[in-house]
């Protein structure tokens, strides 16, 4: 196969956008980093032909690259404006935390397999990102030190949500989290306003189990 040149990895990557703008992505911050970040980048190369198809991909080790819609309908829903400290549990291949990390001020991003969070930082390192920290760990726990986040993204399904991130996340801030069943969840924004806890149902969505403490066992 012929290694695609980068004119038409940039085309592809305009045509991906242009489907999630029809599918209702609106954010321009959120449709310029989607076409800025080089997804082909982050897919295991037999995978390379369908690194700008709107689809998850495998990445290895029984986990997946999220598919182009949901992570930017999880990254609008965080409202981003660039001064902010995110948290995001569940760095897999490293897509996500580098679309976070062009519209945050810091990311700090964890991950159970110590393989992924390794190739997931040279990755990053590589493409020259500076404003991400890694841990390897159980995310469920989110990371106490760094807290309080002004957003909190999950991207791993969990049976409930970890009560660890709702303390830490910072009053008025939003935690974006896949919750349901094993195969079968649906995607929520949680708000803290005023101490309250205020839920909006984004879509239903199908995610690789959150394993921990909080998570599944
Ligand atoms: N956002 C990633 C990307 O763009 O490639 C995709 C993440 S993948 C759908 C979910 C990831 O969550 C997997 O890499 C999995 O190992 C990780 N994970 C599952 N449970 C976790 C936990 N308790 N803490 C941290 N990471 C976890």
């Amino acid at each position: 196969m012929r290694w695609p040149t980068e004119e038409e990895l940039a085309r592809a990557r305009r045509e991906l956008v242009a489907e999630l703008r029809e599918k209702g992505i609106r954010d321009p911050r959120v449709l310029s980093a989607m076409e800025k970040v080089p997804r082909h980048l982050f897919v295991l190369p037999e995978y390379l032909p369908w690194a700008y198809d709107d689809r998850p991909l495998p990445i290895g080790l029984g986990q997946t690259i999220s598919q182009p819609y949901i992570v930017a309908l999880s990254t609008e829903a965080l409202e981003l404006s660039g001064e902010e400290k995110v948290l995001e549990i569940g760095t897999g291949s490293g897509y996500q935390t580098a679309i976070l990390a062009e519209l945050a001020k810091e990311v700090f991003t964890v991950e159970r397999l110590p393989e992924l969070s390794w190739e997931a930082r040279e990755r990053l390192r590589k493409l020259g990102y500076r404003n991400v920290h890694f841990r390897i760990g159980d995310g469920t726990r989110g990371w106490p030190e760094e807290a309080p986040f002004c957003a909190i993204l999950v991207t791993a399904a969990a049976p409930k949500v970890p009560q660890s991130l709702l303390a830490q996340l910072s009053e008025g801030g939003r935690l974006v989290i896949p919750v349901g069943g094993r195969f079968h969840q649906d995607l929520w924004l949680v708000r803290k306003e005023g101490g309250r806890l205020v839920y909006e149902h984004l879509c239903p969505v199908s995610f690789v189990p959150l394993i921990g403490e909080e998570g599944w066992r």
